[in-house]
């Protein structure tokens, strides 16, 4: 076994860098393990109100767009102008 150190080691007995493995499955966690959209020192873990897996996102993003679409063509307008700087990026897709 060797013992030379590089970026991608993993210390198993240091326990060191085990935390990432730690964290919950959420869009919201950043490379360095703090949360990107709350004020807290650390990740709440999985029982935080604020998780979003992957999928989940995906799932709200489909949503968005199936009710955006549903809405008559004056509604879009509207909502374009006032929330997308008149764009409709639900239209794009
Ligand atoms: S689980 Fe909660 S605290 Fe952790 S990264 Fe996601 S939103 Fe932030």
């Amino acid at each position: 076994m060797s013992s030379m150190k590089t970026g991608r080691f993993i210390p198993t007995a240091t326990g060191r860098n085990r935390k990432p493995l730690e964290l919950p499955d959420c869009v919201h966690l950043t490379e360095r393990c703090r949360c990107g959209i709350l004020r807290v020192e650390e990740c709440q873990g999985e029982h935080c109100a604020f998780r979003k897996t992957e999928a989940a996102c995906r799932e709200s993003r489909r949503k968005w767009i199936r009710a955006l679409r549903a809405m008559s063509a004056e509604e879009q307008k509207k909502t374009a102008v006032k929330y997308y700087n008149g764009q409709m990026p639900w239209k794009e897709i």
